[in-house]
């Protein structure tokens, strides 16, 4: 084994028992982010995380060196990361689900670049359960993958049912690094006509180029929907933003038996009556996605299906790959890459 004490190798981090350090190719920038070190603060942390750690909870990498315990991994070789971390022992985790785990309020922390080191530096110490396969794809351009890719993917996999067989529709609201990876699993998992909406015209553009029919947002845009539609409204929504006004679009455009999931979490509340949906209309949320989920997205990804739209930023210009991400100047997703 190589002296990791070589201060050339500026390499601060170990792998723990059971860990695999990698050396970090892409670290996706994630709006989630932006609500970290904006928005929590001792008053406000809905996530319980700790302070003081590294962000980047997605990301993909090399592996450099295996920790205590850990076999089966070819120094070298590239990895997507599963971000969260659960206890691993409850039936969540055991189903590959650590985001839902059982334990979580007593877990140290929820995920990797979550209240503990994440992918924004050189390398990374991750789970080795916690490590999906890139074979010979470029692991930067795959480093959106393990949340814009995976959490998009759970959601959709999930609204299936309502999008099977002919004429279905599906609705993506907000076409940032999640949803333009949205609309691209939505093309690759089903047959539905998918309208995709944002405020940016630019990323409006992208969608249509991925295969959306594009709607503006406005006061009539419920009606440009229905009327795409046919009439029927959109059989499943996927809302990246999660403010009023969007959740309130979204169920006004919603078919009998329609399923919308809210993934944006802007937080922000909506008033149901029993009139103000289409009958059976189901409103969820739902945070990232398992193991096994990662696996297949990464499958897509490796079968040419679906590919995020990447602009790259060297580890000195990590900051504004941030500060573009917060100014909306970003088509899809930053990736940091460290060893560029
Ligand atoms: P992003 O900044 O890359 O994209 C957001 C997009 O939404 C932008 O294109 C923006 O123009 C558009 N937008 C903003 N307000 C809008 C509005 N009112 N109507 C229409 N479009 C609007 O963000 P991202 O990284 O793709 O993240 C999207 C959301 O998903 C964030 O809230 C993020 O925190 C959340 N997120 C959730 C999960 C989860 O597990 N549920 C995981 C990752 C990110
Ligand atoms: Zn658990």
């Amino acid at each position: 084994m190589e002296d990791v004490s070589s201060p050339e190798r500026c390499r601060e981090t170990r792998p723990g028992p059971g860990e695999v350090l990698l050396k970090v190719a892409g670290a996706g920038a994630c709006h989630s982010d932006v609500a970290i070190f904006q928005d929590y603060d001792t008053d406000f942390n809905p996530a319980g995380l700790p302070t003081g750690f590294i962000l980047g909870h997605e990301n993909a990498g090399w592996v450099e060196e295996l920790g205590e315990g850990v076999s089966g991994f070819e120094i070298g070789d590239a990895y997507l990361v599963y971000g969260p971390i659960g206890c691993g022992r409850c039936k969540a985790c055991s189903r590959g689900q650590d985001t839902y785990c059982e334990n979580a309020a007593t877990n140290p922390y929820p995920g990797v670049g979550l209240g503990r080191d994440g992918g924004m530096a050189e390398y990374v110490s991750v789970p080795a359960r916690n490590l999906v396969p890139l074979g010979d794809a470029d692991p930067a351009a795959a480093a959106p993958l393990a949340d814009a890719g995976l959490t998009p993917y759970h959601a959709i996999k999930l609204a299936l049912p309502k999008l099977a067989g002919a004429d279905k529709y599906a609705l993506v609201i907000g076409l940032g690094g999640l949803g333009l990876l949205g609309v691209q699993i939505l093309k690759a998992l089903t047959g539905a006509t998918i309208i995709a909406t944002d405020m940016k015209e630019e990323a409006m553009a992208e969608a249509e180029q991925l295969g959306a029919i594009t709607v503006a947002g406005g006061d009539d845009e419920v009606a440009k929907i229905r009327e795409i539609t046919g009439g029927d409204g959109v059989n499943a929504a996927f809302d990246f933003v999660g403010v009023t006004s969007t959740i309130n679009a979204a169920m006004q455009s919603m078919a009998v038996q329609g399923r919308l999931t809210v993934l944006g979490i802007a937080g922000k509340p909506y008033e149901w009556t029993f009139y103000t949906t289409p009958y059976e209309v189901e409103l969820t949320n739902s945070y990232w996605g398992t193991i096994e989920d990662l696996h297949e997205v990464a499958e897509l990804f490796r079968a040419g299906k679906i590919a995020p739209k990447i602009t790259r930023y060297p580890m000195d210009k990590a900051l504004d790959a941030y500060q573009d991400l917060v100014d909306g100047k970003i088509s899809g997703r930053a990736v940091v890459t460290p060893n560029e």
